[in-house]
């Protein structure tokens, strides 16, 4: 930080690269990804993790005792880059947002000097949810809940069997205990000898369940499976180590872009909207409908930066951009989302991917674009995290390179 100061450079950090969406062009990249201890201590529930740990390191770290973090759906993403962004865990609805169990954090701010901030600062509230971008997270201090093995799975059913699944899967969303975790994919799978037979080439419904109560799993499995035949999966009892089993997502690196919306109420109609939008959109397009509600819409103890608690339910659309032109991306992530015009309260920033154009105004709610614009008048006075992001902006097209900075605009000869 201080060679970036002396140099006056924009500074951006990355753990796994999940999150970025452009290149630095002369600037400090700091990578964490060597930095992933961790260190669980069971009498306080707690685990110092260090800034590159990856959400498996936690997750392995805290079985042993007994205990788990709220993690989400990928075991190979960024602790600190998740929980900065809220964190929507798998059993969030039980538990609550990733960061209403930060209990403190190690950050390098952009003047070099080392903090260690917890709840009544600023920054502290700030980095609960805000990714306020001032500084260089070193280690947080999460709190962990008690918990061995789960319900969950996920169930695969033929889209064209849509109109009868639908319907309940969204009732059993709204109806649901908060120790019930639903959502659905649809996903258009890819007829390569890899994927199992019953769904190869097929665009599937993939009906996620989750509870630490196993009667309300199977129940709510049940009800799945009265709707139409189920083509493969099922929910089983599983160990926390095996959560990223439930959405199954692939961990070999592609190029993507996404969205998302929050949207207060999801009427049958307009999933239906989505759904239909989504197959026959000339970009594919990977859907995922998580329901929001219990405990996520709770307060957080003590000042934080997760906006739109209220939101019922999150719709997040994903499409590889490889060979494909962004303008026809988007085009068609927009049609998937259209049907929710009605509903929409704003979009959670750790699911807007790629270039994917999003404004602070959508995803911070007002006071907390006031808490970010103070804690950055304090902390990064310079802009140094803000000039970085900005290059991020171009890329997106929101801004004009600033003036001097035409290289921002320009493919870099350097690069
Ligand atoms: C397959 C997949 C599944 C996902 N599932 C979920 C889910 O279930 N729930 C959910 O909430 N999110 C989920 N996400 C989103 C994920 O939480 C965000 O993309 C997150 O930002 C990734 O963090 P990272 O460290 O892996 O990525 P990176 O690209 O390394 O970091 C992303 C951003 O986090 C910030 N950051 C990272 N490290 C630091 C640091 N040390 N100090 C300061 N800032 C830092 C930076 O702004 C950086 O640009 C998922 C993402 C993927 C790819």
């Amino acid at each position: 930080m201080r060679y970036a100061a002396a140099h006056d450079l924009p500074v951006a950090v990355r753990a796994t690269g999940h999150g970025h969406t452009a290149g630095l062009h002369r600037g400090v990249v700091v990578t964490t990804g060597r930095m992933r201890a961790v260190r669980v201590d069971p009498a306080s529930r707690t685990a110092r993790v260090e800034a590159g740990a990856r959400s498996a390191d936690l997750v392995a770290a805290a079985a042993g005792d007994g205990l788990a973090p709220v993690s989400g759906s990928f075991p190979g993403v960024g602790v600190v880059g998740y929980t900065l962004g809220g964190g929507l865990g798998l059993l969030g609805r039980e538990f609550g947002w990733a960061s209403d169990h930060l209990r403190a954090a190690e950050i390098v701010a952009a003047d070099g000097e080392l903090r260690r901030v917890g709840p009544g600062d600023e920054l502290f509230a700030a980095l609960r949810g805000g990714q306020p971008d001032v500084g260089v997270v070193t280690a947080l201090m999460v709190g962990l809940v008690p918990l061995g093995s789960v319900v969950g799975g996920g169930l695969f059913l033929d889209a064209d069997d849509a109109a009868r699944v639908l319907p309940v899967v969204r009732r059993l969303g709204v109806d649901a205990p908060d120790a019930l975790s639903i959502s659905l994919g649809v996903v258009p799978v890819p007829d390569l000898d890899v994927v199992p037979a019953p769904i190869r080439g097929r665009t599937v419904l993939h009906v996620r369940l989750v509870s630490t109560d196993a009667d309300l799993a199977y129940a709510a499995e049940a009800a799945v499976r009265e709707t139409a035949p189920v083509l493969l999966g099922g929910l089983r009892d599983l160990p926390w180590t095996d959560s990223g089993s439930i959405f199954a997502e692939p961990e070999t690196p592609h190029a993507y872009e996404g969205t998302d919306v929050l949207v207060s109420d999801l009427p049958d109609g307009a999933l239906a909207g989505v759904v239909a939008a989504a197959r026959s959109a000339a970009v594919g397009c990977v859907v995922d409908v998580r329901r929001l509600g219990g405990a996520l819409a709770l307060p957080a103890d003590g000042a934080d930066a997760v906006s739109f608690r209220a939101a019922g339910w999150i719709v997040r659309v994903i499409s590889s951009t490889d060979g494909v032109p962004i303008s026809a991306v988007r085009s068609s992530q927009a049609a998937v989302l259209a049907p929710l015009d009605g509903v929409r309260l704003g979009r959670m920033a750790g699911f807007v991917y790629g270039g994917a154009p999003v404004s602070a105004e959508e995803v911070h709610a007002p006071e907390v674009r006031d808490l970010l614009a103070r804690v950055r008048a304090s902390y990064d006075p310079d802009g140094r995290f803000a000039r970085a992001s900005a290059q991020d902006d171009v890329e997106r097209g929101l801004e004009e390179a600033p003036a001097g900075r035409a290289d921002l605009a320009a493919e870099p000869e350097d690069a």
